[in-house]
């Protein structure tokens, strides 16, 4: 068997031109554009290049990009007067904060200061709460939002099936085990101290895996015929590779998202189609 590869680019790309439209539409007819403020603290160069990358993830859907960006000496009550700042401008739809932030700081004491309608990254404990007992209005963090996505286009079923999720991190593996969950789906969450992974995964027929190893699962973890989302990203001296080996595990899944080209730009459309709806909710839409 050779699995299908989804492709997170070409999806990406349809659903930002939708999410552009209705961008454009949205500010026509409140006369304020969908407003997303990046909170930056201190000098880590990882979150720097990632905040140049949201800024053109942004620019690309006509989503107007604030950067805040405080020096590494920033106290944990000058960086709170800034979420809190933000949280409550009403020009400002969606309010996110950088990982890593300056050390001595605390990073799950700023996310509580977020306005949860603003919390585009679905990192506030009012969204997983609500994502949790499945009652919306919440928002979902991009990358388990855009996994999920790949698999609804795909057509892949989710009742009574077995799924195995590697990684139980608050913003990939549990929402997506949840997502799944949510959709019926029997849900194994899988980590560091799984006893026999590789059989674990092995019963699986929807595995994801996030774990941040480079081509850890091989192709005789995967049952035949089971879809497989990758969403690691993993720098290599060979390049851009993900948690699962592309080759071996594409001989026995019927389907794969590919490392590069699967999750990654799905999380980048995700995460623009959240601050559009913290703008639609804001305006009572
Ligand atoms: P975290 O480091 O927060 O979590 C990793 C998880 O993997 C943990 O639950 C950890 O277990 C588990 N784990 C680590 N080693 C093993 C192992 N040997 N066997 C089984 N489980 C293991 O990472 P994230 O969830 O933030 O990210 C995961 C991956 O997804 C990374 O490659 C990251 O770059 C990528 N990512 C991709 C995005 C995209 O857009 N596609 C966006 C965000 C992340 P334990 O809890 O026991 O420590």
């Amino acid at each position: 068997m050779s699995a299908q590869l989804l492709d997170g680019n070409a999806l990406s790309k349809t659903l930002k031109a939708e999410i552009k439209e209705d961008a454009a539409a949205f500010t026509t007819q409140h006369g304020v554009t969908p407003t997303l403020a990046v909170v930056r603290i201190g000098a880590d160069e990882a979150a720097a290049g990632y905040a140049r990358a949201i800024e053109k993830n942004c620019k690309s859907v006509g989503v107007a990009y604030q950067a805040h960006a405080l020096g590494e000496a920033t106290t944990q009550e000058e960086a709170a007067a800034l979420v809190r700042r933000l949280s409550s401008d009403p020009l400002v739809h969606g309010v996110m904060i950088l990982e890593p932030i300056a050390p001595g700081l605390q990073l799950d004491v700023l996310i509580d200061l977020i306005d949860p309608v603003k919390d585009v990254d679905g990192v506030h404990p009012v969204n997983a709460g609500r994502l949790l007992a499945n009652r919306p209005p919440f928002m979902i963090p991009a990358t388990p939002a855009g996994g999920l996505r790949m698999l609804e286009e795909a057509g892949v079923s989710f009742q009574g099936k077995r799924a195995v999720v590697v990684g139980r991190s608050e913003i990939v593996g549990k929402p997506m085990a949840l997502l799944l969950l949510h959709r019926h789906c029997t849900v194994t969450i899988a980590h560091s101290r799984t006893v026999d992974l590789p059989g674990l995964c092995r019963s699986a027929d929807i595995l994801c895996v996030a774990v941040g190893r480079a081509e850890m699962v091989q192709g005789d973890w995967i049952k035949p015929g089971a879809v497989v989302v990758d969403f690691g990203t993993n720098y290599t001296e060979a390049g851009l590779k993900g948690d699962c080996q592309q080759a071996s595990v594409a001989e026995v899944a019927s389907m794969l998202t590919p490392v590069p080209g699967g999750t990654g730009p799905m999380t980048n459309a995700m995460l623009m189609a959240n601050v559009l709806q913290a703008a639609k909710l804001a305006a009572g839409q």
